[in-house]
């Protein structure tokens, strides 16, 4: 097997989760430049440092942004981890709107 033909680790669940992010459905499919911008990585919805384990239905694909706003968050659900992304990068926003654009006095 060469180099090209290796496959990912964890290869499934890239194929399970179609290649897109879970928690923002960020699409690598769709060209090379959103898959190669989107760093994906596997990540554990339950943290294994809280005792999430390697099954499965406990890993889901997951963009580099969104593995950095879940962190080590304890969700118990892909709705839980879903929820907690979706609060960090609307808090990342309102900073964004302040600070890049200065649109808040
Ligand atoms: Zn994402």
């Amino acid at each position: 097997m060469t180099k090209e033909e290796e496959t990912y680790p964890n290869q499934r669940i890239y194929e399970r989760d179609n290649f897109t992010c879970r928690y923002c459905g960020w699409d690598g499919r769709k060209d090379f430049k959103n898959w190669i911008i989107a760093i994906f990585s596997i990540d554990h919805i339950k943290p294994k440092s809280l005792g999430g384990n390697d099954d499965d239905s406990n890993l889901a694909l997951v963009c580099h942004s969104c593995n950095l706003y879940k962190r080590n968050f304890d969700c118990n659900s892909i709705d839980d981890a879903i929820k907690v992304v979706n609060e960090r990068k609307a808090i990342a926003e309102k900073w964004y709107h302040k600070h890049v654009l200065k649109l808040d006095s």
